[in-house]
């Protein structure tokens, strides 16, 4: 006897025109590590109003919303999301300085915050220039470098969209700790931030942005596709380090591997899929954990609609 089919699942529906919505789009387009399958929809409305309506249709339709930034912590299922997934890059796109202070907007990249804050003889953000991420992403994980500076650090207030309503929501109303913020899954849309800065010259903000870009450049794969530090650093130890220890650097899933320079970084051929960059996760863990006894935690988000895959099971 053959056993019952599952029974199908619902048909998505049609967007309205109006909305601007595409479907099916290839997440491999917007996710630093260039892979990932379809987003089921997928949006880049021109303002806020836009924003707006589009996430009152996905609540009316119940089917998720997720906002991309700048694709550099994603890590996206091959057979994709069934989510309304929005770029804020033409909706949140604005930079605006007032004396110490600036109001970034969400799709705003990092990198060039830091060197328009350093043309305004305005510090603080230098550790950002080599983190190729958005303010909106960077909020959620409160994003850094390893000398413990962060970007929670420098935030007043933020501007989200909650319920179809935009608020302002102060500095203490958020908890920010190490690479997560009270941001993260709450359901708000990061749409601005208000940063304060100090006052420092330009020629020596950027001169200490081409330092830590050249120690990047010399420690890190920066010209392959990957996800950043794929793990977190356990308490008093870090993740590359183990994964080093473990004999690690090199393994391989298919096209995908543990990167030669730096053991926490996951870099691919060209020809891999998601699959074998979990594989590889999978791999690097289990490793790990049978040497040291330690359970690396994923820094990588993931985005799928199944079972969370085993390295993302806590
Ligand atoms: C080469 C490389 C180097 C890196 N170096 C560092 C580093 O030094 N330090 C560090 O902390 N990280 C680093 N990262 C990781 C990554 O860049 C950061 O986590 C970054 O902050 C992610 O921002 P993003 O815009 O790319 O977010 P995405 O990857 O696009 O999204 C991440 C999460 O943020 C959410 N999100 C994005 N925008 C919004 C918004 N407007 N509102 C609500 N939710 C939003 C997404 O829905 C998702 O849940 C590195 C990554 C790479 C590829």
């Amino acid at each position: 006897m053959t056993a019952p089919m599952p029974p199908s699942p619902s048909p998505l529906p049609e967007a309205p025109p109006e909305l601007g919505l595409v479907r099916d789009e290839p997440m491999a387009r917007h996710t630093y590590i260039r892979l990932g399958g379809p987003a089921a929809y997928f949006g880049v409305p021109e303002d806020l109003d836009a924003v707006a309506r589009i996430a009152a249709w996905a609540r009316d339709v119940d089917v998720p919303l997720r906002v991309v930034g700048g694709g550099s912590n994603l890590l996206v299922a091959d057979e994709g999301v069934q989510a309304v997934v929005l770029s804020l890059r033409h909706a949140c796109g604005t930079i605006a300085f007032d004396g110490t202070e600036v109001t970034a907007g969400a799709a705003v990249m990092l990198p060039a915050l830091a060197r328009q804050a350093a043309e305004h003889d305005l510090g603080g953000l230098e550790f950002a220039i080599g983190i190729p991420g958005t303010v909106g992403g960077a909020l959620q994980t409160n994003a850094g470098i390893g000398d413990g500076r962060c970007i929670g650090d420098l935030v007043q207030s933020v501007e989200v969209l909650r319920d179809g309503q935009c608020l302002t929501v102060p500095r203490e109303e958020i908890s920010i700790d190490y690479r997560i913020t009270s941001l993260r899954g709450s359901g708000d849309i990061v749409l601005a931030a208000r940063l304060l800065l100090t006052l420092r010259p330009r020629a020596e903000c950027e001169a200490e942005s081409r330092a830590l870009l050249e120690t990047r450049q010399r420690t890190q794969p920066t010209a392959d596709p990957n996800n950043g530090s794929v793990f977190s650093n356990p308490p008093d130890d870090h993740a590359g380090r183990l994964i080093e220890a473990a004999g690690c650097k090199g393994l391989a899933v298919g096209g995908a591997s543990v990167s030669t320079l730096h053991a926490n970084f996951i870099v691919h051929d060209g020809n891999a899929s998601t699959a074998h960059v979990v594989g590889v996760m999978a791999a690097v863990q289990r490793r790990v954990m049978e040497q040291f006894g330690v359970r690396l935690v994923p820094e990588v988000e993931w985005w799928g609609d199944g079972p969370l895959p085993s390295p993302f099971q806590t």
